[in-house]
């Protein structure tokens, strides 16, 4: 892991964040990128257990909550809220490649910021004093001066007449349309985001994954992606999508041949978002243009060899879905 910034992998010659991860992480300072205090399964196990945030955590990786003090991370003391999250891998559970966890969601988000153009919440691989690693990110809903931004998920603000559990992306289109004042490009950002989750097999993408929060202006937006992450990298029966694309695609000819979605589905999802079927396609062969890029990251990432190669297998499988199924 010496010779990368653990931000966004750029060549270093020590393991520190560069000064662009610096800007965007800390506001410019200089934060080391290992920490003083040990992982939870540590010796400093019990001022964890003080600490886990009682939030409801789609996933089960604990969850920290960091402050910057005196140019160090610190674990945020009594009820502050913390300027940074800090994930580290699952304490239990019988996940494959558990210990990659962190490194997965970094380098997922990373491919997702900096190869496809998506606005992701900042983040960066840290590391514990006893070299553990941990996925950190700085929260989009906190100002420097701990001010909240009003900001809710679909899981909050979805119809009470339809259960969680028969909501299609189709519908979180039609929350989008209700809630956001500039819809047309917010689809656009959702749809990408759902081709991305759907190439990097995230399968948790449910409800919770995409919130709104008010501007300044005091409109709504859509907030940066988040918990972006390949979960079938750690359980195979993770499911290509965590909801159905639009009612009843399970019924269309190629799904019914294979068992899962292919372009042709996406690009009637598109249409029921209220894209264009030309457009669709446009955006989903833009996104597939982008894959050499996105295996030279992984590749870069600190990944063990044997997760990189999954990784890349899982990637290609999806690759395949919809580049030989264009219509
Ligand atoms: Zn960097």
């Amino acid at each position: 892991m010496v010779g990368a910034c653990p931000g966004c992998y750029k060549p270093q010659k020590k393991l520190i964040y560069c000064s662009d991860c610096r800007r965007k992480l800390f506001d410019g300072v200089k934060v080391p990128p290992v920490m003083r205090f040990t992982s939870p399964a540590g010796s400093d196990s019990e001022a964890f257990e003080r600490h886990i945030l009682k939030v409801a955590i789609p996933g089960s990786q604990p969850k920290y909550s960091l402050t910057l003090e005196d140019d160090e991370l610190v674990l945020t003391k009594g009820n502050r809220k913390g300027l940074f999250l800090v994930k580290t891998q699952p304490e239990r559970g019988d996940f494959l490649h558990a210990a990659m966890y962190p490194e997965n969601e970094h380098l997922t988000m990373q491919i997702a910021s900096s190869v496809f153009d998506i606005s992701t919440t900042i983040n960066a691989l840290v590391f514990f004093s006893d070299e553990t690693p941990a996925y950190l990110t700085r929260r989009f809903d906190v100002e420097p001066n701990y001010k909240s931004f009003q900001q809710e998920d679909f899981a909050q603000l979805k119809e009470r007449s339809i259960k969680a559990q028969d909501y299609t992306y189709e519908d979180v289109g039609k929350l989008i349309r209700k809630y956001v004042a500039a819809s047309g490009p917010a689809i656009i950002i959702f749809y990408r985001r759902l081709l991305f989750n759907y190439l990097f097999s995230n399968g948790d993408g449910g409800l919770g994954s995409f919130s709104i929060m008010r501007s300044h202006l005091g409109d709504y937006t859509l907030t940066p992606a988040y918990d972006l992450l390949c979960t079938k990298l750690h359980d195979s029966n993770s499911p290509d999508t965590a909801m159905d694309l639009y009612t009843g695609v399970r019924r269309s000819s190629y799904y019914l041949k294979h068992r899962y979605a292919g372009t042709a589905e996406f690009i009637v999802l598109g249409e029921k978002l209220g894209i264009p079927a030309s457009r669709a396609l446009l955006l989903i062969k833009a996104m597939l243009d982008k894959s050499l890029k996105a295996i030279k990251m992984v590749e870069q990432s600190f990944l063990d060899q044997e997760s990189k190669a999954a990784y890349l297998h899982l990637f290609s499988e999806k690759l395949n879905r919809l580049t030989t199924t264009y219509p």
